[in-house]
């Protein structure tokens, strides 16, 4: 599978389609989602195109992958998420409902998040 330059988050970044931005620096943007699941629901993505953490994980600098993840705990502390927390999830895959074809962070706070993932699933 190959990146498609299209999908929402490149058009974003691209600055086609409007985003509530939260952060932005020269290795992520960080913006609310446009249908939150939680009462903070941010999303982190990096500049690059990868399309997944797999992608990403493999394929991407080092210089950026550690900035990216540095600008996704700024996040964090710019929402001032501690210390009542936060969860972090990448969803990647069809398994895992994986919607948007680049590769992002889900940060989830604001309220009691309960059990990590649906329960009865084994
Ligand atoms: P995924 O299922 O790929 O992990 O999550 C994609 C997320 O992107 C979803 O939570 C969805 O609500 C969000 N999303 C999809 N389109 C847009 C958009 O145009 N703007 C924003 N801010 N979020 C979007």
């Amino acid at each position: 599978m190959s990146y498609d330059p299209n999908n929402i988050f490149a058009r974003i970044l691209r600055g086609e389609i409007p985003c509530n931005k939260v952060y932005e620096d020269e290795y992520a943007l960080a913006f609310h989602d446009i249908a939150p699941q939680a009462p903070v629901h941010v999303l982190v993505i990096p500049k690059g195109e990868y399309i997944s953490f797999d992608d990403f994980s493999q394929t991407a600098p080092a210089e950026a992958m550690a900035g990216f993840y540095r600008a996704a705990q700024k996040v964090t502390q710019m929402l001032e998420l501690q210390p009542g927390g936060y969860r972090i999830l990448a969803n990647t895959g069809a398994d895992a409902h994986q919607e948007v074809p680049h590769y992002h962070l889900h940060i989830f706070a604001g309220c009691d998040l309960g059990w990590m993932i649906k329960r009865g699933l084994v």
